[in-house]
Formats: structure tokens, C-alpha cells, sequence
């Protein structure tokens, strides 16, 4: 980090504020320009608050030169983070497909549609017993009864299960869920987030409808800074001026992303798109962006689902979806599952 003085800076707020920086564990090297005087930061500037600098009589602007978020950063752990989940892993150069209703209405249907899947090819079923939805009035989810649910399609299949916290309130009733999902309504529920850095469970942390790609990091770091190293950044979607789409789907975020952090990325085309014409094309271009993960809504009945039915998939178009994905994937020499 740069800090660039102002012309007229007086000596004793420049010290006032090296001294601030130095308690903070950061050297500060003064180099006296011609026509410009600045101070060099070295350290962990990521602890600085930058309005805090800038409120300072003699600082004229600060300048980032390192991002600020460390753990989640590809800067400083090279090597990609491979998240265990049962007995799969994602980010292991595998490719994981997460599949399964929006919403668990019955045992019924998650049941019939987590066993379609697995036949489909899915290696992980999701399905939402808390739901965020637009509307009070909207089903909400079976809650609790939701996960219980999920537990017994695992117990069927074999297959790790995804559902989404909304709540810290609720932590306790997801002991037994294998991946934790936070939704892009809380991807910056800070509370939600710190509480999830002290769980030992995989999160996956969508990307909010309207958040830049240094924000999903900064939520990731949260979630790191509190000990837990298993994240997985999930794109999908952001709000756009496009409405013939429900979101824009921001595919360079996957190699983006890829660059700028060693975490293992998902791809939702689902919640991306809306579209269920949509979903194959976006599901291959993820898989060619090199997306460690898609997840995708599949409904043993769609016309009937109680959330999201416009965008799910019947399991006979997942198995078509999974046909190519899975050609895809080994032609960059890797394996579902
Ligand atoms: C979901 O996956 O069920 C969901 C609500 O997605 P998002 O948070 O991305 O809207
Ligand atoms: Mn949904």
C-alpha cells in the first residue's frame, strides 16, 4: 500500500500516523519525491482501514497495491485448495455435479429425484429446506423436516448433500449435512459468515446478485478468517440490464477467479439463466472454463415444484445434460465424480 502525502502535510500528523501504522505491525518508509512525498507500506496492510488513513490532515489518497484478502488469495498458497466432502472432493481437478430440487417438498420427491440423478450422473444432491424467497407468501421451505429429508436421500443414494443456512440460529439442525450452502441473499451476512468460519463444514458462498468479485473473496475471507479453509465460491449470476435472462451469468469469473484465488469454483446455471434451454449450453461452458463444480436444479416434476419450476430440469433432460457434460469433462482429461 502507497500512502501519497499532501504538499503541505505537517510533520507531526505524518508522525502520529507512522506511529498508528507501526503499532499495527507495518513498516512505513518515507520517500521524499521532487514533487511528491509518500509513505511505502510493507506488512499485512489487509488490517489497515483505508478511510482511517484517508481521514488523516496530511494523506492526499492511498493507493491498494496487494488485494485485501490473504487467505483466499492465489498470491499466498499457490497450490489449489481441494475441499473434502464424504467420499468426494472438490477442487481435486475432478468434476463434482450438484443436483436436485430447488426446494425438498416431500420425501417423495426428494427421494425419486436424488435416485434420478445418481442414475444421471450427479454426485452430489441439493435441495433447499430453507428458502429465501421474494415473497412472504411464497413457500418457505419444510425447514428442519427439509434436512431430515435430504438425510434419508442420502442414505439412498450414497451421494453428500447441499442446503442452504439462512440462520445462525439453525446451525445446529445442519449437523448432519455434508456441504453448508450460503445464499447470494447472505453472501454478506457477515454474522452468518463468521459463524461459519468456526464450523467444520464445506461452505459454498454464492455470489450475490449485485456483489463484484473482490466482494465474494472478502466474504470467503471471512469465512477463512475464522479457521474454516474449506470454501467453495460459487458464480451464479448477477444482476445485469438484461431481462430476457433471470441473471447474467459472469462466466469469466471462473478463470478469473481461478487466477486470483486458489479456492475451487461452482458454476450455478440454474439460478443464472432461468432458462431451462439455458442450462446445457452454460453447464459446457463452465466445464470448458475449467468450473470444479456445476450445481443444477433437476425436479422429478417441474410443472408442479413449489419454487423455481420455470428453470428445473426433468431428470431426462439432466441425464442428456450429463451425457455431454461428462464428454466435455474427459476431453480435458477429467472424471465426474
Ligand atoms: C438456491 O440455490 O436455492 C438459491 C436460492 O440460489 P441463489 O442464492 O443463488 O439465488
Ligand atoms: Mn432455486
Amino acid at each position: 500500500m502507497i500512502i501519497i502525502l499532501k504538499k503541505d502535510a505537517q510533520a507531526e500528523s505524518i508522525r502520529r500516523l507512522e506511529d498508528a501504522l507501526k503499532a499495527k505491525g507495518i513498516s512505513a518508509n518515507h520517500i521524499e519525491g521532487e514533487h511528491q512525498n509518500i509513505i511505502g507500506l510493507v506488512g499485512d496492510t489487509s488490517v489497515i482501514d483505508v478511510e482511517n488513513v484517508l481521514a488523516q490532515d496530511c494523506v492526499e489518497s492511498v493507493r491498494r497495491v496487494q488485494e485485501p484478502y490473504k487467505k483466499a488469495n492465489r498470491k499466498f498458497h499457490p497450490d489449489d485448495t481441494a475441499v473434502p466432502v464424504r467420499n468426494r472432493t472438490i477442487g481435486d481437478g475432478s468434476l463434482q455435479v450438484i443436483a436436485g430440487p430447488c426446494s425438498v417438498e416431500s420425501e417423495e420427491q426428494i427421494i425419486t429425484t436424488a435416485i434420478a440423478c445418481k442414475e444421471a450422473g450427479a454426485t452430489m444432491i441439493r435441495g433447499g429446506a430453507f428458502k429465501p424467497r421474494t415473497s412472504p407468501y411464497s413457500f418457505q421451505g419444510l425447514e428442519g423436516e427439509g434436512i431430515k429429508l435430504l438425510v434419508k436421500a442420502r442414505a439412498e443414494t450414497g451421494l453428500p448433500i447441499v442446503t442452504e443456512i439462512m440462520s445462525i440460529a439453525d446451525l445446529d439442525l445442519f449437523a448432519d449435512v455434508d456441504v453448508i450452502q450460503v445464499g447470494a441473499r447472505n453472501m454478506q451476512n457477515f454474522k452468518l459468515l463468521k459463524a461459519l468460519g468456526e464450523c467444520d463444514k464445506p461452505i459454498l458462498l454464492k455470489r450475490g446478485l449485485a456483489n463484484t468479485l473482490e466482494e465474494l473473496l472478502m466474504s470467503a475471507e471471512y469465512i477463512m478468517a475464522g479457521g474454516n479453509m474449506n470454501v467453495i465460491l460459487c458464480e451464479r449470476g448477477i444482476r445485469t440490464f438484461e431481462t430476457m435472462t433471470r441473471n447474467t451469468l459472469d462466466i469469466s469469473a471462473v478463470p478469473l477467479l481461478k487466477q486470483k484465488s486458489h479456492l475451487p469454483i461452482c458454476v450455478d446455471p440454474s439460478h443464472a439463466t432461468g432458462i431451462v434451454s439455458l442450462i446445457e449450453p452454460m453447464s459446457l461452458a463452465a466445464v470448458a472454463c475449467g468450473a470444479d463444480a456445476l450445481e443444477i436444479e433437476v425436479h422429478n416434476d417441474p410443472k408442479s415444484a413449489l419454487s423455481d419450476g420455470g428453470q428445473q430440469l426433468t431428470p431426462a433432460k439432466f441425464a442428456e445434460v450429463m451425457k455431454k457434460v461428462r464428454s466435455l469433462a474427459e476431453y480435458f482429461g477429467r472424471t465426474v465424480g
